[in-house]
């Protein structure tokens, strides 16, 4: 059954005798003091049996270990050897002395029950909720900023036949396995023979050529897909993406996709995740009006910022269809070094097109599929007598030099985008400068993408994409306290008040260690260093 922590702790708890010692304003300090309340046993109910058995370990106090092991990067193992001998974590655990929390398969155990009952996103909902209480997220209206980087998977990449073979059931230890492993294995298997092999005019086998479109790369996390940053930069794993708060850089939402997914796939989701978790932040704060709300308490995501890799055509519809403004960049037309669409005003009335000739026409009509649609989409056309003779042709029209053997039977044609109001408008606002100063905000989730990496999360883990996005809200989570502390040390070092330590007013806590440390001498004098400091405990 769920063990609970005491309400008033223990008195020789390290979170007592050296918080002080291993400071408030620090991350172990701030769990060791706001850990309980943040994250309360009553939360974690659902992962025991609540009637029988043997009391379990406080689930407020394995949900403090994980952060631990994400701040400081540490293994499991690690993670049961630090708390037992390491002051800041026994301060941060609220441990005594000689104890330890949990042995490793008990954090495993617990980590696996956060999975299975898709706690991560709860950890990551809480966490904005401390930067609210902080100051750090100030506004409810927000300008959001988001962004993908890649996690390397976990499974090991192997090419061709090596791939084949490590699907091998005998290789694999499939031996003493149960019917729906081995059914597992063999579905694997097909999948692998399907994207890899081919066969030959003779009837034998050979290995295809080429990249099969979402290849499984690896047997140990079938998950795993190629992806690419950058045309030349490629990855084998998953995707991570963030949704952050374009002024504060609090991580709003936080989610692993396949590597080989396009950037702007599920976006409007992460975006309306990232908005219900501010609302969640929001709900308990008074409704006063500020400067920041501008008398208007409704919490809402008012704009996103996005790369280029967000503003698709396709993309841009699924936010204006939602009544969401995106803010992305539009990619620059190229028609290798010619007159591009920008170079054609459009009247908007006719939807007539003026060359840089100075030739007017007026669009025709072609049906097109889109969306899974067919949808009529306009295209003007210039007659071919009139660019044959035009002196901006070399300029406008490709092949069309003196040499060109086969003589143009069309002039020039501009298709339109199915979505061309869209793009033309996006196009246009590009060269703003609010929309300059808007994207300049952006940067904000390049930063906090930084301070993933910084977390160790570039590496998966774990195998499977469902344990890798766990990973990523937790280290979403650590990044978020970590923001949340900094500012209020900030704002506290702006703001200095005298060390109330020494002060007759001063709040009990401050006197906590020093109250233990003379309980202790009484009971066993010269356990405690304290007394060799403090002549006031010695004479007592
Ligand atoms: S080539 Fe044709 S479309 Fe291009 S500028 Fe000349 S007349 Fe206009």
């Amino acid at each position: 059954m769920m063990g609970e922590l005491s309400a008033q702790g223990k008195l020789f708890g390290a979170d007592h005798l050296h918080l002080d010692h291993v400071g408030r304003d620090t991350f172990y300090g701030w769990l060791a003091v706001e850990g309980p309340r943040v994250f309360p046993d009553g939360d974690f109910r659902e992962f025991y049996v609540l009637d029988n058995g043997r009391k379990s370990v406080p689930p407020s106090q394995l949900v403090r270990m994980v952060l631990l092991q994400w701040y400081d990067k540490t293994s499991d193992e690690e993670s049961v050897v630090r708390s037992k001998f390491d002051l800041r974590w026994k301060v941060a655990l609220g441990l005594e002395d000689h104890e330890g929390l949990c042995a490793k398969f008990t954090l495993q155990t617990f980590r696996g029950k956060l999975l299975l009952s898709q706690q991560g996103r709860e950890l990551l909902k809480r966490s904005v909720q401390v930067c609210r209480e902080a100051g750090a997220l100030r506004s409810r209206k927000v300008r959001a900023a988001l962004d993908t980087s890649p996690i390397i998977g976990r499974g090991a990449v192997r090419l061709g036949e090596t791939l084949l073979e490590s699907a091998d059931p005998s290789t694999i230890g499939m031996r003493g396995a149960g019917e729906k492993e081995v059914r597992e294995a063999m579905r694997l298997l097909e999948q692998l023979v399907e994207q890899d092999v081919e066969v030959r005019e003779d009837g034998g086998a050979q290995l295809k050529q080429g990249v099969a479109k979402d290849r499984i790369v690896s047997v140990h996390d079938p998950e795993m897909r190629h992806g690419r940053k950058s045309r030349r930069v490629r990855f084998d794993g998953h995707k991570g993406e963030i949704v952050v708060d374009a002024e504060s850089g609090t991580i709003l939402d936080a989610s692993a996709k396949a590597g080989n997914a396009h950037d702007a796939h599920g976006s409007l989701e992460a975006v309306e995740r990232a908005e219900a978790t501010l609302k969640a932040a929001w709900k308990d704060a008074p409704e006063k009006p500020s400067p920041e709300n501008e008398g208007d308490p409704e919490v809402k995501i008012v704009e996103t910022l996005g790369d280029c890799a967000y503003g698709s055509a396709d993309n841009r519809r699924d936010f204006a269809d939602a009544e969401r403004t995106l803010t992305a960049k539009q990619p620059a037309l190229h028609n290798g070094g010619r007159y591009t669409k920008e170079d054609f005003p459009r009247d908007d009335e006719t939807g007539a097109r003026t060359c840089p000739a100075g030739h007017r026409v007026l669009p025709r009509s072609r049906t097109r599929t889109w969306r899974g649609e067919k949808v009529n989409v306009p295209y003007c056309q210039w007659p071919a007598a009139v660019c044959a003779t035009c002196p901006l042709r070399t300029q406008c029209l490709k092949a069309c030099n003196e040499e060109d053997a086969k003589p143009r039977v069309s002039g020039r044609t501009l298709s339109e985008h199915p979505e061309e109001t869209l793009l033309a408008k996006a196009r246009a606002q590009q060269h703003t400068p609010e929309f300059r100063d808007a994207y300049r905000q952006r940067q904000t989730v390049e930063h906090r993408l930084a301070r993933m990496m910084q977390l160790g999360a570039r590496q998966a883990r774990y195998f499977g994409r469902a344990k890798t996005e766990l990973q990523w809200l937790i280290a979403a989570t650590v990044a978020n306290l970590s923001l949340a502390i900094g500012h209020k040390n900030k704002e506290k070092a702006s703001n200095p008040t005298p060390a109330p330590s020494n002060s007759p007013y001063a709040p009990p806590n401050y006197s906590w260690g020093r109250i233990t440390a003379a309980i202790r001498f009484l009971i066993a004098p010269g356990t405690t260093s304290l007394t060799k400091r403090d002549p006031a405990i010695r004479t007592a």
